[in-house]
């Protein structure tokens, strides 16, 4: 009996839940996913590449993996949004939770794609196929309604009887559309298409092909197999050549999470005790180490933890292991954690060199390991954006804190001459108080009558203006110093004395 296999995926994952979570936040906000609009790079400096579209953003011609710059020449007015890898994780886990519900197996192929074997599935659809409905369609149906209706974003279902058929059918017309693509309707629906649209079949393959007139998957279904093997290898051909014609019997199988780690180990040459340790097993240790974290970045996935083994002379093997707050494949990291856990497995009173133990292995291994949002992205690019934009903030906080210094002086200076002018202007006022008093006296004590007159006029009017602005005031007072000073001298002025 063949299988009944699906391929449940996401439409444009990354844009949706971000445009879902957008709206959950303010259902009055734009839904992305019917704007022009993207996924990805630094929003700000408009750097990095396309994670993620939405579909008018496809019809521009913006693609998944293209520079933000050149998406944004093809359309200008594309709606830039920053990635957002916890809304996604957690998404991803609800769309995951679902699918369990109606079968056995799940196989998460990544943040937002799984194959379900769906063959001995029909007993959570008896309601549908009692009224009539055909299965497996009609759960295809109520799986994909179900992520809408409870989730609020789409995915596309392809159904066949096996993985690849299944995988090539969910990539049909998006969004939110199931499609069959049973081994029967291989040359009708699979074979007219570009054979770079094939599962597996990336750009150089694909263009290596088309130099030898192999343009349609179904050309590449129809090529002798040793013709291929001579131009892409034993593996690739075979691969790709199955591929074509819709074979696969790989199972579906649920990856139980942490089942698959990474360790490098190796004998030591000498035995290893507490005085050649640092000497001779730690070099070796960071090597190892290393070794571990080059094949997680390698495979693009990161661990959760890390765990360090030793053989004792006595062939006994012994290991310890420790969870990381966040995973990792930094080097640094791991060979630091490392080095911690072999520290604390050998040295202390309790340790294996305590008890008289050598060593004659060391190994370094990491566990859990996570199949993040990262692992579908170019990591090492990710990384970098991300260093570049931490090192960004940093420059902009202290910028800020530059600004907010250079203000705080400004103010201070601006106060200090405030405080100076009102002082000046006091002492000015004072003298002024001094200088009518001198007027006042020089009318007791009559000398010039005209100068008299007009410094008591002129007295007189200055007390009429105090109130006025304080500028004018000044101007005036100015004037009125500078002509009693050439009168009567400065010390007069000073102290008020004829
Ligand atoms: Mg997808």
């Amino acid at each position: 009996m063949p299988r009944i296999i699906f391929h449940i995926d996401v439409n444009s994952a990354f844009l949706s839940w971000s445009a879902v979570k957008r709206l959950r936040e303010d259902p009055s906000a734009v839904d992305l996913r019917l704007i022009p609009s993207a996924v990805g790079g630094d929003v700000r400096t408009r750097h990095g590449v396309i994670t993620a579209k939405s579909i008018p953003a496809k019809k521009y011609g913006v693609t998944t993996g293209e520079p933000v710059v050149s998406a944004l020449r093809k359309c200008p007015q594309l709606v830039l949004i920053p990635s957002d890898f916890r809304t996604y994780r957690e998404y991803s886990r609800q769309f995951i939770e679902i699918l369990k519900k109606y079968a056995k197996e799940v196989e998460k192929v990544s943040i937002d794609e799984a194959f379900l074997d769906m063959t001995d599935s029909g007993k959570y659809f008896r309601e549908q196929i009692n009224a009539g409905e055909p299965y497996p369609y009609c759960a295809a149906e109520h799986i994909k309604n179900e992520i809408r209706d409870t989730l609020g974003f789409t995915v596309n279902v392809g159904i066949s009887t096996n993985k690849i058929l299944a995988k090539c059918a969910s990539d049909f017309t998006k969004p939110d559309r199931i499609h069959t693509l049973y081994p029967e309707e291989i040359g009708e629906k699979l074979w007219p298409l570009p054979v770079g649209d094939l599962f597996g079949c990336g750009r150089k393959t694909a263009e290596k092909l088309r130099t030898m007139g192999i343009r349609t998957i179904g050309d590449l279904a129809q090529t002798d197999l040793s013709l291929l093997r001579s131009i892409l290898g034993s593996k690739a051909a075979e691969y790709l050549h199955n591929n074509a014609n819709g074979i696969s019997e790989s199972p579906v199988t649920s990856v139980r999470e942490q089942a698959k780690s990474y360790s490098n180990e190796t004998t030591t040459g000498e035995d290893i005790s507490s005085a050649n340790y640092e000497a001779i097993a730690l070099p070796i240790l960071h090597r190892l180490a290393e070794k571990v974290a080059s094949r997680l970045l390698k495979d693009n996935v990161r661990a959760s933890t890390v765990y360090c083994i030793v053989k004792t002379g006595e062939f006994q093997r012994h290991t310890r292991q420790t969870r990381l707050s966040a995973s990792t494949n930094d080097p640094a990291v791991i060979t630091k954690t490392a080095e911690e856990l072999m520290s604390s497995l050998l040295t202390g009173p309790d340790g294996l060199f305590a008890a008289g133990q050598v060593l004659r292995l060391i190994g370094v291994g990491c566990s859990g390991i996570d199949d993040s949002p990262y692992t579908q992205l170019d990591l090492f690019s990710w990384a970098k954006e991300k260093q570049a934009e931490d090192v960004r903030r940093e420059e902009e906080r202290r910028a800020e804190e530059g600004n907010r210094n250079q203000k705080k002086q400004a103010e201070e200076e601006r106060r200090k001459k405030e405080k100076q002018a009102e002082k000046i202007l006091e002492e000015k006022e004072r003298q002024a108080v001094e200088f009518t008093g001198e007027k006042e006296r020089a009318e007791e004590f009559p000398g010039d009558p005209d100068i008299r007159k007009e410094e008591t006029a002129e007295a007189a009017r200055q007390k009429k203006d105090v109130n006025e602005e304080k500028k004018e005031k000044q101007r005036k007072l100015d004037e009125m110093l500078s002509e009693v000073q050439k009168k009567y001298g400065t010390k007069a002025l000073r102290r008020g004395e004829g």
